[in-house]
């Protein structure tokens, strides 16, 4: 019998498997069993939904990174199961759908063994995109993003060349408090924030769609994804989120990529990409009943996250990883009810002011810049 790779299912990795874009994708995979198998689970707690996905899927690898009461002895435990799953030889496609500075490891181990990574895990990119750019760059790996932002982006421009985009420009929903008064703002409790009105997402992220820091890291995404400068990449408010971005090209021509809001999409390009597979898993289309689509300026003023992001990006080296670290670390702490919602952009403010130049050519260091500037942030909001 000849092993025929056009029609062997690929093996896919699927990290942070019990979260929002964890469940997700699975969701995807099960649909498309003809053409995807998974073959390594991660997650970091919730055993019990871990062995639900397990008997549904029978991985051949499963991790739980906190080996908790509800988990099982045959699986894998601490950080290094995380590398494991993602650099095994029977997984092609890792999709690493783990929040925060935690996702790194895996992403830089997977590209390093040639995997294509579908990457959700936007963090990655955003501490270390250099290190990502180089790791693709020397073999045979490849980053695919599942951001919705940055699918619509690869969508309009696969078949292009990079010198034919003249500027791209990223939808953003403008999160709950898109309305609010600065004054209200300051007084916004954690319930508040989690109401995102058009995406249901993990926490950290429904946190940061409120004070528009998710968009500084899609910002510094594009950039590292699609080599642009950032002077190329811009932001505009789109609250019902159904055009997901717009790429200008060099002839002033418009190209965007719509869809009703759902991440299944983009988690199925990020699989298939350049092709496109029949799939029945995203409701009709209807223009009509989407309207009406409305785009507004970004506001500045009241959501301060933005621009201290892009100017992060800007400045290059640490600063991104500054930004990240000192943002996850604030958004912990809003959540966990010991800072208020303003206080956010001001402990990412303080961090970038008080940690410029710290040394970033290798892991190691991105990684120590990450822990002072959450040191920082904690003595900063005493918390
Ligand atoms: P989530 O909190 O719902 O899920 C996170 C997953 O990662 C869980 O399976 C959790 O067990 C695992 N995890 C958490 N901490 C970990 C650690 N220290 N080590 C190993 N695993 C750990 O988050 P989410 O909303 O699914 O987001 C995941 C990533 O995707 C984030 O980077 C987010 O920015 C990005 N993203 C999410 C959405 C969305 O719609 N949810 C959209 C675009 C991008
Ligand atoms: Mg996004």
């Amino acid at each position: 019998m000849t092993h025929d790779p056009a029609t062997t299912p690929k093996g896919v990795a699927v990290l942070g498997s019990t979260g929002s874009i964890g469940t997700t994708a699975l969701r995807v995979l099960d649909r498309q069993r003809q053409r995807f198998q998974v073959k390594a689970l991660t997650a970091n707690s919730n055993g019990a939904l871990l062995k639900e996905q397990v008997r549904k899927f029978q991985p051949s690898f499963v991790g739980m990174v906190e080996s908790t009461a509800d988990g099982d002895d045959a699986w894998e435990s601490g950080t290094d199961a995380l590398v494991a799953a993602a650099t095994r030889d029977d997984v092609d496609i890792v999709l690493n759908a783990i929040v925060g500075a935690a996702g790194l490891d895996a992403t830089l181990a997977a590209l390093q063994k040639g995997k294509r990574v579908a990457l959700a895990n936007k963090e990655t990119l955003v501490i270390a995109g250099d290190l990502v750019r180089d790791a693709c760059a020397s073999g045979l790996g490849e980053v695919i993003p599942v951001d919705s932002e940055h699918s619509a982006i690869l969508q309009c421009i696969t078949g292009h060349p990079a010198s034919q985009v003249r500027r791209v420009v990223l939808t953003a929903s403008g999160g709950p408090f898109r309305d609010w008064s600065q004054e209200r703002l300051a007084t916004a409790t954690v319930e508040d924030a989690l109401r995102h009105p058009t995406w249901r997402m993990g926490r950290k992220i429904t946190i940061d769609s409120a004070t528009l820091a998710n968009k500084a890291l899609e910002v510094i995404e594009a950039h590292f994804l699609f080599g642009l400068p950032y002077s190329r990449i811009e932001v505009v408010v789109h609250p019902q989120s159904v055009v997901h971005s717009f790429v200008e090209f060099i002839d002033g021509s418009v190209v965007a990529q719509m869809s009703v809001p759902t991440m299944e999409l983009p988690v199925l390009y990020a699989l298939t990409h350049p092709d496109r597979v029949e799939d029945d898993g995203v409701p009709p289309f209807d223009p009509v009943r989407l309207s009406p689509m409305t785009f507004e300026h970004v506001n500045h003023e009241r959501f301060p996250a933005l621009r201290l992001g892009i100017a992060a990006g800007e400045a290059g080296g640490a600063a991104p990883a500054v930004f990240n670290a000192a943002n996850e670390c604030a958004v912990a702490a809003f959540l966990a009810g010991k800072i208020a919602f303003t206080d956010i952009p001001r402990a990412i403010s303080s961090a970038l002011d008080a940690l410029a130049g710290l040394p970033s050519g290798t892991r190691d260091q991105l990684l120590a810049a990450d822990a002072t500037a959450r040191r920082h942030v904690q003595q900063m909001l005493k918390c």
